[in-house]
């Protein structure tokens, strides 16, 4: 009977890769395997204090990184998604919604807010990769969509952290409108003066890449960050090549001209606040937005 033997070979766990930390109490370090203390942990920002590993955290984390006291206003925190495919896989996914946002507490693959960083406005929209891969939906379509509409109303710079595996198979091309429909908002954003900051965590993949994340008047990542538009996998298998080795990672990216600069989390705060305040001048937003609206009107 096939269920008492071991029908796959080679299942072998080195002993140093097997996880053995409890959760709650230390943090294990993926990448140099230091064990660390999780408060610590937590106030190194998610870095690791030995290699400077930077673990992959959510919106709660960056809103708490990025936003002065960790005060924020949500906007459109309720906005959920339908099934306009009536698509089923492995389960209906409307059950697979319901599932994950019970397992994670979140309503989709996005939170927007709007608060303050070092007393100035900001509007930021950040990905949550535990809902569904942080998969590009029409929800995270519309909801950076409103977010820059707010941002545009309000004359506020927009920053926008990404961290996706790219468009939701589950909403297949409505998915991939949310492309063109966040390029165009992030179009009239910028005709009207307003800086745009985009920040791709690990990972930042697919139509996500292929759109908002790389618009940026500034692009910039976290270090060690996986930045591509395929994973490597599907391309080795397309081209049937090797690929140079960490040929996706933030690193590689920036020596290839797609990014403007790579940032220390501990440092991201300060780098974003000197960012702003050197490219936002609400009064030159204020001339570029009667400029457009005067375009608009006569088009
Ligand atoms: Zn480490």
């Amino acid at each position: 009977m096939s269920w008492f033997r071991r029908v796959e070979k080679g299942i072998v766990t080195p002993t140093e890769q097997k996880k053995e930390t409890p959760d709650g109490l230390w943090y294990k370090c993926p990448s140099c395997k230091a064990v660390t203390n999780t408060t610590e942990h937590k106030k190194n920002l998610y870095t690791c204090p030995k290699c400077d590993y930077h673990e992959r955290i959510n919106s709660a984390e960056y809103f708490e990184v990025v936003f002065d006291e960790n005060k924020f206003e949500e906007l459109d925190a309720k906005l959920s998604s339908s099934d306009p495919l009536n698509f089923v896989d492995t389960k209906p996914y409307p059950k697979r919604i319901q599932a994950t946002q019970e397992k994670t507490q979140l309503i989709d693959a996005v939170r927007t807010a709007h608060g303050q960083i070092n007393s100035l406005p900001l509007v930021v929209a950040c990905m949550d990769f535990n809902f569904i891969g942080g998969s590009m939906g029409s929800v995270v379509g519309e909801k950076i969509a409103r977010a820059i509409d707010f941002a545009r109303q309000h004359k506020y710079p927009f920053l926008m952290i990404s961290k996706s595996g790219g468009a939701r198979m589950m909403e297949a091309g409505y998915s991939l409108m949310q492309m063109a429909k966040t390029s165009a908002k992030l179009a009239l954003l910028s005709e009207e003066g307003i800086p745009y900051i985009s920040l791709l965590t690990d990972p930042t993949t697919g139509g996500v890449t292929a759109s908002f994340a790389m618009l940026g008047d500034f692009n910039i990542a976290e270090p060690g960050a996986l930045i591509g538009f395929a994973g490597p996998r599907v391309i080795k298998e397309t081209i049937g090549k090797e690929l140079p080795k960490g040929f996706q990672s933030a690193e590689f990216v920036l020596e290839h001209g797609f990014l403007d600069f790579i940032v220390n989390r501990k440092e991201l705060k300060q780098k974003l606040t000197d960012l702003i305040s050197m490219l936002h001048q609400p009064e030159e937003a204020e001339k570029n937005t009667a400029a457009t609206r005067k375009k608009t009107i006569k088009a």
